[in-house]
């Protein structure tokens, strides 16, 4: 059997950021460091951190003073930096620049004095924050029906930003009936939106037009991954989303020659090594890399964690 590797696939910049964040904090400051909400949708990144000394809560209330805390890479609310504030907790922000890039977009639009609609999916920890962002309403549309729905007149401007996530054909459609509800709208081109989306989205395209079956490495919580089984599913591929190895269900191989293997961008590399280890208990497998873009995307860290710390050595 053949397993075809998407290129790209797995961990984007935003997500090597956050990771990196927490374990450089815990290097710094030692344990224990809290991270408000998952730092990234990956139960297996999430434990391992956990193992290291992270503590993960959804709630600042849960957080004792004084204790180093983290914002996770979809994002917080103004209310909630506001809030780590008057307790005076120091804190580090792993919010990804391509979601700050979209709070401060929606600051300019709404400044600008343009009605403001988010597409995105409603309670999805990014959306959340970004809405809590931006001091201005927001209309929240997740298809092209609830652009319909809107209850804005058609001759006043308004602006649309997006969740980072999102499928890029989704939000073609959705950006395409904005144009055609209203005369005057302003938004970011899909391809600015997130170059990771877009470049997995690409790459599980070509691997779903070469396989027999698909299989996406990523959490039923990360938005992402999601989209990418749902593509092989739209393009008539069967097509599962596991955490890991163990989530492979060989009744899935029947007749099956060539399996598509891709990950959610928060996905580590080991768990795409025991999907394919639980693959090649099955039948005996050779595994091929298509052939796609090679991501070169780096994000530098928060300015607190750029250098190293200074030990009694270095600084003789
Ligand atoms: Fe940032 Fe895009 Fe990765 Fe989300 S998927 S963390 S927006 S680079």
């Amino acid at each position: 059997m053949q397993i075809l590797l998407a290129q790209p696939r797995g961990f984007c910049a935003g997500v090597v950021r956050a990771i990196d964040i927490v374990e450089k904090a815990l290097d710094r400051y030692q344990a224990p460091v809290y991270v408000r909400h998952e730092i990234v949708h990956n139960r297996h990144v999430v434990d391992r951190l956990r193992g290291k000394g992270a503590v993960f809560v959804e709630d600042l209330s849960e957080i004792p003073a004084g204790s180093v805390t983290i914002f996770s890479a979809h994002g917080v609310a103004r209310s909630v930096q506001e809030e780590a504030k008057l307790r005076q907790l120091p804190t580090l922000d792993a919010t990804c620049p391509l979601v700050t890039k979209v709070h401060v977009q929606g600051r300019r639009y709404a400044k600008g004095g343009r009605d403001l609609v988010l597409v995105g999916h409603a309670g999805h920890a990014e959306v959340v924050g970004t809405m809590g962002q931006i001091d201005a309403p927001i209309h929240l549309v997740s298809t092209v029906e609830d652009v319909e729905g809107l209850p804005i007149d058609p001759d006043k401007p308004i602006a649309y930003i997006t969740q980072t996530t999102l499928s890029v054909d989704d939000t073609r459609s959705i950006i395409a009936a904005l144009h055609a509800r209203f005369s005057d709208v302003e938004g970011p081109d899909v391809s600015e939106i997130c170059y990771a989306t877009q470049n997995r989205q690409t790459a599980v395209r070509a691997l779903a037009r070469t396989s027999d079956l698909l299989i996406v490495v990523g959490a039923r919580n990360s938005s992402n991954s999601s989209r990418l089984r749902e593509i092989g599913d739209e393009m008539g591929v069967p097509s599962y989303l596991v955490d890991d190895g163990d989530g492979v269900d060989p009744a899935w191989l029947e007749g099956v020659s060539t399996v598509g293997l891709t990950a959610g961008a928060s996905a580590p590399d080991e768990l795409v090594q025991s999907v394919i280890a639980a693959l090649g208990r099955i039948r005996p497998v050779e595994v091929r890399t298509l052939d796609g873009v090679e991501e070169k995307v780096e994000f530098s860290l928060p300015p607190e964690l750029r250098h190293p710390v200074a030990t009694p050595e270095s600084v003789e």
